[in-house]
């Protein structure tokens, strides 16, 4: 029987974007938070988004007893103090919707010298495996390079950045968030105006997400390390 692998979400797209990104030469069932409707997502109360993704991997590896894969992103603005950061998805409030939260950082951005509008994404992801099921369901030894709990369950966090400038008015169409407002220089683009396939080639997320495929690679068929 294949190994499971559960991303800890209910958002399809994020498991649409991992299941391409770990393409088909990995003997690996993916599954979702989504499969288990009973198991409840896990408050993301931590203040950095590598704390926010071991939450929520760890917690869906400890409800389930199987390995799980969990992200978290955002923007951040160095010249905001960091924000909107870990509060991107709420920015302009607990039921904000994207515009809500585009109109509040242009009112914020306009107060800024053009040489501050600048920003990065950030998604950090997380793998979190019980032990038992590393030796039992997946067939390896625990990697011993990886950070450990209490309860033996091993955790390997990522994080990607990438850098943008924010304009003064949406550009694009496509994405969500922030995109229109992320102006992606090295392509001339911003991440509204791109593709899945464009924008997941020189995301933080399609990084991150690459660098989380090259692991379980490595654990499964023990390939060296991108
Ligand atoms: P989460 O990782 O699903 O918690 O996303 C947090 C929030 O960060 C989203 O609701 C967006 O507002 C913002 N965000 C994260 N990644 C992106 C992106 O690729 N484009 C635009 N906004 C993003």
């Amino acid at each position: 029987m294949k190994p499971v692998l559960v991303v800890a979400t209910r958002n399809e797209g994020k498991v649409r974007e991992l299941r391409r990104i770990l393409g088909c030469d990995l003997e690996i069932h993916l599954r979702s938070l989504a499969d288990y409707p009973a198991i409840p997502e896990a408050a993301e109360d931590a203040e950095t988004f590598e704390g926010n993704a071991q939450i929520k991997a760890l917690a869906a590896a400890r409800a389930l007893r199987e390995a799980a894969c969990a992200d978290d992103s955002g923007l951040t603005v160095p010249a905001l103090g960091g924000a909107p950061g870990v509060h991107s998805a709420r920015y302009a409030g607990e039921e904000a919707s994207d515009e809500d939260n585009n109109a509040l950082l242009l009112r914020r951005l306009s107060n800024l010298d053009p040489k501050e509008r600048v920003g990065y994404f950030v998604c950090a992801a997380s793998l979190a495996i019980p032990e038992s099921t590393a030796r039992d369901r997946w067939g390896i030894e625990p990697p011993q390079d990886w950070d450990t709990t209490e309860d033996c369950i091993r955790m390997w966090t990522t994080r990607a950045e990438v850098p943008g400038v924010l304009l003064d008015a949406p550009r694009g169409s496509k994405g969500f968030g922030y995109d229109p407002l992320f102006y992606h220089e090295a392509t001339g683009q911003t991440f509204a105006e791109m593709s899945v396939e464009q924008k997941n080639r020189v995301s933080h997320r399609g990084y991150a997400f690459a660098a989380i495929g090259a692991q379980l690679r490595h654990l499964l068929i023990n390939r060296p390390l991108d």
